[in-house]
């Protein structure tokens, strides 16, 4: 993996490095064999359209549920319709998903490590033993007040 044409190895200080995944872009073949390594966050701000704060706060919000009802309508389509699996689609939307995703993220200056730890949290409270059961999931112990 080429990895001299990374801009700014330089972590934000408020984003945990876990979230420094690097992609390689390939561009356009016709154009030659360009290849870049780039950061996810740096990728995703970079693609992302500027505007106010509160319509890239509206655009970040609706591409989630739009990329969510993408992805549900793919996984609809092989198990309500018995089409055959559409792997491609389904890595598309989650994709697209991740995307804003991370935009949400950066937005809320939060990293995805600490999205996933608190998520953790919650649930290693609600499932004592860290196994499913339908009657912890029922009980939600991690939402009764102390
Ligand atoms: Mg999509």
């Amino acid at each position: 993996m080429n990895t001299s044409s990374l801009s700014n190895p330089q972590p934000h200080p408020e984003i945990d490095t876990d979230d420094f995944i690097h992609l390689q872009i390939v561009h356009d073949p016709e154009a030659g064999p360009v290849n870049e390594v780039v950061r996810y966050d740096q990728f995703v701000r970079g693609l992302f359209k500027p505007d106010t704060e509160q319509v890239m706060a509206l655009h970040m919000a609706l591409g989630v549920a739009g990329e969510a009802g993408e992805l549900a309508d793919a996984i609809k389509k092989e198990y309500v319709y018995n089409k055959p699996r559409d792997l491609t689609n389904i890595i598309e939307e989650l994709g697209d998903l991740e995307f804003y995703l991370q935009q949400v993220r950066m937005h809320y200056n939060v990293s995805r490590a600490a999205v996933l730890q608190a998520n953790a949290d919650k649930l290693a409270k609600r499932y004592v033993n860290l196994k499913y059961s339908d009657a912890a999931a029922i009980a939600r112990a991690d939402k009764k007040e102390n």
